[in-house]
């Protein structure tokens, strides 16, 4: 089993995941069969999609889908579609909801999805009958007591539309399926935006431990303005943050004062993209991640906090929308130059949380309102950030990222055990 204490440069993203657990592995001094089944992961599905085209042609690309631990409960987690959604990719991203889910708490097991394929060159059609047909191919492995997906990067709530109408054709209605559906079909308030919620409720935590005073004093740069990025922006602004820059795939923009968030939504709903946005100064992706600011939210692709940077980030606390948006590497020298990072199994767990709340909310044929979903949301994920602090105090020197994934590792291993696993 390939598990490395040590760091190093080009581990790939399973690898690096899986240093952070071999950390947590060696703080719970776990035993050599938990920690063979815990860095592996139980099932690997590999699908090949062959989609017709609009003009005729077939679109073939692969699909995964990896289930990584499922002691705590069902399987759970996104589906992505990206070019660079290989196997690898698709393994870490398993393994950190599995870590995720445990360290917020919620039962459920980890798993991911993934289409490797570049949707911005497909049509609507065309993605709707590759969405169809992934589900048909991995719908054996799906269930609702057994394995949910949700949206991740560039997929939404159209997207699990698609795979709730298809997985209902075979297998009758279900709308427990999936989470992240529209209202209309079961899905629950506050599901859309609740990644970049829960990404602001920790921040708060951070930026107070941090002392670093009223949000009005406080510059924030954030990097992708999707789903999460975008949720994140709004919502902090609404707190009366300053978001200082925002950037997407085409590049980055730059409003030192501060960037009315309410316009450069309209902008980005006219233009799809934030860059050009009147009044902004224009900014790399490169140099958004080097600004001079409070608070850095990588909120886009992982890997973007390497070796090549670390030394030049000079926000004071890093919160990580994204998943493993930093390297091993960069994440112990963020830690020696006394940067505070918020990992993502504890930043980003809001968008897992409500779609807890969302499958509950269908297995009990019920609707909760906004308010009580924030309001659970939040005394969750308070929760786990406190309790990562408080592992902190007992054990000297832990980042909170050791910390949430000590207590991660501790909840599964626990369950593992109760089960006859290890
Ligand atoms: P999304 O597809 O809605 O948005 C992605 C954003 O990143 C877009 O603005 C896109 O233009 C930008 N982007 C893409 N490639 C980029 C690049 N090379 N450089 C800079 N910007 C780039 O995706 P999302 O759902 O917001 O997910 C973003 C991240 O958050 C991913 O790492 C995802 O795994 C993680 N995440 C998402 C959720 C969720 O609920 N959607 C939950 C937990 C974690």
């Amino acid at each position: 089993m390939n598990l490395d204490t040590t760091v190093r440069d080009g581990m790939t993203p399973f690898e690096a995941v899986n240093h952070f657990f071999a950390r947590a592995a060696e703080i719970n001094q776990l035993g050599d069969a938990a920690i063979e089944v815990l860095a592996g992961t139980y099932r690997e599905l590999r699908v090949q999609l062959a989609v017709r085209r609009d003009d005729g042609s077939r679109l073939i690309c692969n699909g995964y889908r990896v289930q990584h631990n499922g002691a705590r409960g069902p399987y759970k987690g996104g589906i992505r579609f990206h070019p660079e959604a290989d196997i690898e990719e698709v393994r870490a991203l398993a393994s950190l909801m599995t870590w995720k889910t445990a360290l917020v708490d919620v039962p459920f097991g980890g798993a991911k999805g993934g289409v490797q394929v570049d949707p911005s060159r497909l049509s609507e059609p065309e993605l709707e009958r590759l969405t169809r047909r992934y589900t048909d191919q991995i719908g054996s492995v799906l269930g609702p007591q057994r394995d949910i997906p949700a949206p991740d990067m560039n997929t939404n709530a159209q997207t699990m539309s698609w795979i709730l109408d298809q997985y209902g054709r075979k297998y009758g209605h279900t709308p427990q399926i999936v989470t992240g559906k529209p209202i209309a079909l079961g899905g629950s308030y506050g599901r859309t935006e609740a990644t970049g919620r829960g990404v602001v409720m920790t921040m708060d935590e951070a930026v107070s431990d941090a002392g670093l005073g009223d949000p009005s004093e406080v510059s924030v740069a954030v990097q992708g303005f999707g789903n999460v990025g975008s949720w994140a922006a709004r919502i902090a602004a609404e707190e009366g943050y300053r978001i200082v820059a925002v950037s997407d795939i085409e590049g980055g923009i730059h409003v030192p004062g501060g960037i009315n968030i309410d316009q450069l939504v309209a902008h980005v709903a006219d233009t799809g993209t934030v860059t050009g946005f009147p009044g902004s100064d224009a900014v790399s992706n490169e140099s958004l991640l080097e600004l001079d600011v409070d608070v850095l939210i990588p909120a886009a692709i992982g890997e973007v906090i390497t070796t090549e940077n670390a030394d030049r980030i000079q926000a004071r606390i890093v919160v990580e929308g994204a998943n493993h948006p930093t390297t091993p590497v960069a994440d112990r020298i963020l830690g020696d130059r006394g940067i505070t990072v918020v990992p993502d199994i504890l930043a980003n767990a809001g968008g897992v949380t409500v779609s807890y709340y969302e499958w509950v909310q269908n297995n009990q044929e019920m609707r909760w309102s906004l308010e009580d979903v924030n309001r659970r949301l939040e005394a969750k994920l308070r929760r786990a950030y406190q309790q990562c602090r408080e592992f902190q105090s007992g054990h000297e020197g832990l980042s909170l990222r050791e910390a949430g994934f000590s207590l991660a590792v501790a909840r599964v291993v626990e369950a593992a055990e109760l089960r006859g696993y290890i």
